[in-house]
């Protein structure tokens, strides 16, 4: 598939904005300072779209959240990460060990085919549910793999693990993985398939 420009996604048939899925929350963090990069990498691009297949998948998370637990709200903290702005992150964190927590440019992010998500839960108030870690702390803490490790010496507790395993849940019923290192992120659908059928946003 050609890669599209994300200034070009508002007329695309494949791309939703998330404003439009009703109940889901949105807060894009890198569309704020309060991100790693500690400015905003998204202005003046809107990035608060995903692939329709993507959405898909958050309606049937949301679907199952709503039955499984009443409270517990998706938010979405980050979604379409256009290539230039993967280039931008990737620049500042090349060459230190936090590239770890970063796709390649060369290989690219999932998000940057609107088919990755990174989320959290909330209450109906907005107050996020206690994951142990914040959104993009970069450290093992963070990593899902190290969690019943993290639980044992007790730096993460049931509470906390719990929440994650509930955002986990309701992200495979949406035909979300998770990955090794983020709790938050999520890939709809496989990757490499991803990588060869879709469009990159540039
Ligand atoms: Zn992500």
């Amino acid at each position: 598939m050609p890669p599209i420009t994300c200034e070009s996604i508002a007329s695309h048939p494949d791309f939703v904005p998330l404003a439009s899925i009703k109940d889901l929350r949105v807060d894009l963090r890198y569309a704020t300072t309060a991100n790693f990069m500690g400015r905003n990498m998204y202005s003046p691009l809107d990035c608060a779209w995903a692939h329709r297949d993507a959405v898909n998948g958050l309606l049937l998370a949301m679907a199952w959240l709503t039955r499984q637990r009443r409270g517990a709200h998706l938010c979405v903290l980050d979604a379409l990460r256009p290539q230039r702005v993967q280039e931008l992150m990737w620049a500042a964190l090349e060459g230190t060990p936090l590239s770890q927590y970063l796709a390649p440019p060369a290989r690219g992010s999932i998000h940057s085919f609107g088919m990755a998500i990174d989320a959290t839960l909330v209450d109906a108030e907005g107050r996020e549910f206690d994951m142990g870690t914040s959104f993009d702390d970069m450290t093992e803490l963070s990593h899902p793999t190290l969690e019943a490790a993290f639980l044992q010496a007790g730096a993460l507790d049931n509470a906390q693990v719990s929440n994650r395993h509930l955002l986990g849940e309701a992200m495979r019923r949406g035909g979300f993985h998770g990955i090794s290192t983020e709790w938050w992120h999520f890939d709809c659908g496989d990757r490499v398939a991803v990588r060869a059928h879709y469009a990159r946003v540039l």
